[in-house]
């Protein structure tokens, strides 16, 4: 940092301070306007659109049998304390989430220790919503990603790829979502894994997502995905929301799950930026 620099941010620093002591800053602070950034900001760049491919994360996410709903237990009140806080109380594996390696790989990487590099990467949307409409037990097999590949070009290197089957309009109605048969059996779409072999051995990818709750289809009884994908030290992404708002091809995708110690997984922000 150069002399002149260092005095600037000291003057800055000294200010902060006679203001913190007048104490005008929180009148400052809430007068400041927040400003929205314009989609073109300097003449020449880009347009950017960025779109959420999250759920809100509440009380009301469904979740997978053995789990306990979320909570949001109200810690601190604007009339009695000054402020707001909650505290939550939730399984990992709730709203929009990732499962990371060690979900299903004892040796597998938890999630805080994904490397930053593997959680941002171009985004493939594989569309299965008419096959899924009419048979809720469909999975993505090889030749929608090739099919998927002769439209757009082969799935890049450090590829998102998910599963777009329509289900996220389900997920108000845990019954119409998880969609079980007399026997309790759920049935919803999902990977086969034949499909995330071919990701896995024939092509570069770093994770794989659904708009269901699971990377395996609904029936699956033996998580043939989850149990092969998630020790081969890739990630998956469940309950992912908003994809009929991204093209096929083309998005970059940010994966901004949460950094907990030896976590299995966990709620993430996802966001696609066009
Ligand atoms: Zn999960």
């Amino acid at each position: 940092m150069c002399l002149p620099e260092t005095l600037k941010s000291l003057q800055s620093a000294v200010s902060r301070r006679d203001l913190f002591k007048a104490g005008t800053a929180a009148t400052l602070a809430l007068a400041a306007p927040i400003a929205t950034p314009a989609a073109t900001t300097t003449a020449g760049q880009h347009a950017r659109r960025v779109v959420d491919l999250t759920h809100v994360l509440g009380t009301n996410m469904p979740v997978f049998p053995g789990n306990d709903p979320m909570r949001i237990d109200v810690l601190f009140t604007f009339e009695r304390d000054g402020y707001y806080a909650n505290r939550l109380d939730l399984a990992e594996h709730t709203g929009t989430h990732m499962d990371a390696p060690l979900h299903f790989a004892p040796g597998g990487q938890s999630v805080h220790e994904i490397p930053p590099e593997r959680l941002v990467g171009p985004l493939a949307v594989i569309d299965i919503r008419e096959r899924a409409a009419r048979n809720p037990d469909t999975m993505i097999m090889p030749d929608d990603l090739l099919a998927w590949e002769r439209r757009h070009g082969r799935i890049p290197n450090g590829a998102i790829v998910m599963m777009h089957s329509g289900w996220a309009t389900r997920i108000g109605d845990a019954k119409a979502f998880f969609n079980a048969d007399a026997a309790g059996t759920p049935h919803f779409p999902g990977w086969s894994k034949e499909a995330t072999d071919l990701l896995m051995m024939e092509r570069n990818v770093v994770g794989i997502g659904v708009d269901t709750i699971s990377l395996d289809f609904g029936a699956s009884k033996d998580f043939a995905v989850h149990y092969s994908w998630l020790p081969s030290g890739r990630w998956g992404l469940e309950n992912v929301a908003n994809l009929t708002d991204v093209p096929p091809a083309g998005a970059t995708v940010f994966v901004g799950a949460i950094k907990t110690y030896r976590g299995s997984g966990g709620p993430t922000r996802l966001l696609a930026v066009l």
